[in-house]
This record gives C-alpha cells, structure tokens and sequence, in this order.
C-alpha cells in the first residue's frame, strides 16, 4: 500500500443550534424534554495527491430563515487547513438536505458526488409532501440540476469508489439516497456517517433520528456503519458535539473548528 493512498480526515465545525430538546433527535427515546444541542459539520478527506470535501453546509442566508447560528461559512472553515474552495476538484454530497448541500457554487471547480435515488427523491413526488420536503430547500436541488447539466455531476448507485481507499455507500433510511463515506487512514477504516447517524447515541443504541423515509434501511444503516468501520470508534456521526470532546483539536486556536479524526479518540 502506497502512502499516497492513506488520508488525512477532519471534522469542520460551521454552525450550531443549543436551542434543542432530545425529541429531535430520537424517536422513542425517554427524558424528551431533556436538551439535545446539534453541531453542523463538513468534512474533508487529505492525502498528498488528493482533497475531497465531503458537504457544502449552508449560507448566512439560510442560516437566517431556519433560526440556526452559523459560526462561519464552510469555505471560510476550509481555510483553517489552507484549502480554497474555489480550487476544490471533488465533492461528495451525502445527501441534499439544506445543512448538506447548501453553498454549492462556492465550489466552482468541483465535480459533485451524489447518489442517483438522492437526486429522483429530491425531484420526484415524495417532494408533494411537507414533512418531507421541509429539510430540503428548492435552490439547493436547482443548483445541482445545473451542476447535471453543466457535466459536473457524478451519480453512484449504492457502492463506488470516487478515489484509491475512499467509496461511498448508499444507506438510504434518513432519505432515500443518503450515502457514508468510508476512507483509510492510518488507523484504519474511518466511516463518516454524515446523518446516517446523526449522534453516537443513535447507531449504539440503534434510536432512530425522527427524519426518517424508511425505518428498517435506517435500522439497518447502523449496522452497516459498524460492518464499513475498522471499529465502532472509526464510525463519526454527522452532528454530535462529543465528536470534539473526543478528537479535540490539535492547534488551540482552532478548537470548535477544526477536529482531526485519523488519529485515535479520546473517550
Ligand atoms: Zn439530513
Ligand atoms: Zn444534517
């Protein structure tokens, strides 16, 4: 195995919500009232010839219709480790939920990763209803419409590969098309769970997250997280506050900001 091929990963913080009571985030869970705050991530995945960037996040402007506080904008978080968003080549989208796919076109050389049942499910009738649409936002979807029709979209259909050691898995569950990313590392297979689960608490505990298409293909997801990843602490959900508390950041100045996850957890 060449060098080349092991990655750097981590875990940019954009936003974050405080404001948040655990009915939001497990469906049968007890202590409903108790609060349950949300980080928002994106994540990229380094090796020496490579960057990917794993999410868009979203803009100030969204942040404001949806009341959530955005710490910075994901392009502004890239610079922490030197990255230009603007010379990104690829983007996987795990799903195109308006916290995941937002600020697109601050990404104007990318080529965009996506799962094709993401792309029917954002476009198709399932969209007629509001409780489904709701995560989503029409820009965002229109915008990766352009991105097809400007040849820069690239379609998986369950499992690919988008790099040496770096795929991507459909998962389904949370919507119809969400995928993980799965990346070597020198420790090992990491999996970014993106909100296949959104908190440790939901694949551990096998709690579903109350945005859900399909609750056996999210059941199941959890258990294909563990499968993917070289061990259940290889697996990083998409939202959890205590992914800082256990990959605290290595400069100081960038704690809350910028969290390595190829180095082994503190737990
Ligand atoms: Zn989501
Ligand atoms: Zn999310």
């Amino acid at each position: 195995m060449q060098d080349d091929d092991i990655y750097e990963v981590f875990a940019l913080r954009y936003a974050e919500r405080s404001d948040r009571k655990r009915l939001e985030s497990f469906i049968f869970a007890d202590a409903h009232d108790g609060p349950h705050p949300i980080d928002y991530y994106i994540w990229v995945a380094r090796s020496r010839d490579r960057t990917i960037v794993i999410d868009t996040g979203f803009d100030h402007a969204e942040a404001a219709s949806r009341g959530r506080s955005l710490l910075r904008e994901p392009r502004e978080a890239l610079t922490t480790l030197d990255i230009d968003a603007g010379a990104v080549s690829d983007v996987i989208i795990t799903h195109m939920h308006y916290d995941h796919a937002g600020t697109l076109d601050h990404f104007p050389a990318a080529r965009f990763h996506l799962q094709e049942a993401e792309m029917n499910y954002v476009t198709g009738a399932c969209m007629c209803h509001d409780e489904l649409r709701m995560p989503f936002l029409a820009e965002h979807v229109c915008s990766m419409v352009q991105k097809l029709y400007s040849g820069r979209l690239a379609f998986a259909d369950g499992d690919a590969e988008i790099a040496p050691n770096l795929t991507v898995h459909r998962i389904g569950g949370h919507t119809a098309g969400i995928q993980c990313v799965r990346v070597l590392t020198r420790r090992g297979w990491v999996v970014l769970a993106s909100d296949v689960s959104h908190f440790y608490e939901n694949f551990e505990q096998r709690k579903m997250f109350p945005i859900v298409l399909d609750a056996k293909a999210m059941l199941d997801g959890f258990a294909r997280l563990e499968e993917l990843a070289e061990s259940p602490d290889h697996v990083i959900p998409g939202h959890d506050p205590l992914v800082r508390a256990r990959y605290p950041a290595e400069d100081p100045r960038f704690e809350g900001i910028l969290h390595r996850l190829d180095v082994a957890p503190k737990l």
